[in-house]
């Protein structure tokens, strides 16, 4: 049995790392362009998760996972209750990141919270014309998604404060309007970014193109400024698919060459 969730505290902030879906056996190499392909070794374990935080005294979710049953659960193990959240910090739309949001019956899985997204992302998922385009399988849940989120959303237009000590930073390029959010702390930032890198080989080369981005130019163009914030405020990563429970840090080593070292936080 694979373990759920990893606890971890930074220090004022605690936090847990939410195991959403099993993890897939992924090959690297169908994330890098060719001029980077790898002769072996390019298999790895890609996780899903979604992360609690208890920051400030505030009850945050970064992304709501795949099903309204799993990161509930999984919060429930801490005593937390969905109706305790406060803010759900979204990254992205993919719906890895956002089914959970709903219940089965259309209502929202955490009913007093403030959902926060991008103006960009918001945009354009609202737009008729996305919507229009999505296969009708999952058409009628992102119509549902945008009319039931509308009443409670805060967007967030370029770079600015959510709350306090909560930074929203743009980041696109995975998809249209995608971002992290940065966590101040009484010691160095905590940073999760999202969908930025599915694997620490992206982090540590920027500049290589993940060919599964929507955008692959304006990935490469996010993850060259995300890293070298990273690696300057010395931050702890948290990360949605780099191997459980993809926590690390960046250390720059040269001009668009960075090193991923795993970060054990045991509560
Ligand atoms: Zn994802």
């Amino acid at each position: 049995m694979e373990e759920q969730i990893r606890r971890f505290r930074h220090y004022d902030i605690e936090g847990v790392v939410i195991r959403i879906m099993d993890d897939e056996i992924l090959s690297l190499n169908e994330f890098l362009g060719e001029e980077h392909q790898l002769d072996d070794g390019d298999e790895y374990e890609f996780a899903y998760t979604c992360c609690y935080l208890k920051h400030r005294g505030r009850h945050i979710l970064i992304d709501a996972g795949f099903d309204p049953d799993t990161t509930p659960g999984a919060l429930e193990s801490i005593d937390v209750s969905p109706e305790d959240i406060e803010l759900v910090l979204l990254t992205h739309a993919d719906r890895d990141h956002v089914a959970g949001l709903l219940m089965p019956d259309g209502s929202l899985t955490y009913p007093n919270a403030q959902h926060v997204i991008g103006k960009e992302l918001w945009d354009n998922l609202s737009n008729p014309a996305t919507l229009e385009a999505l296969d009708s399988e999952r058409r009628p849940f992102y119509r549902k998604l945008v009319r039931v989120l509308n009443d409670s959303i805060q967007l967030c237009d370029g770079e600015s404060d959510v709350a306090d000590g909560i930074r929203f930073i743009p980041s696109a390029g995975h998809r249209i309007g995608h971002a992290v959010y940065d966590f101040a702390s009484e010691g160095e930032p905590l940073l999760h970014t999202g969908d930025s890198f599915f694997h620490p080989i992206f982090a540590e080369h920027p500049d290589w193109t993940n060919i599964t981005d929507s955008i692959p130019e304006d990935g490469v163009k996010s993850r060259k400024l995300l890293v070298a914030r990273a690696a300057k405020s010395n931050a702890t990563i948290l990360s949605t698919h780099i191997p459980f429970p993809g926590i690390g840090q960046l250390k720059k080593i040269d001009d668009l060459l960075y090193q991923w070292t795993p970060v054990e936080i045991e509560d």
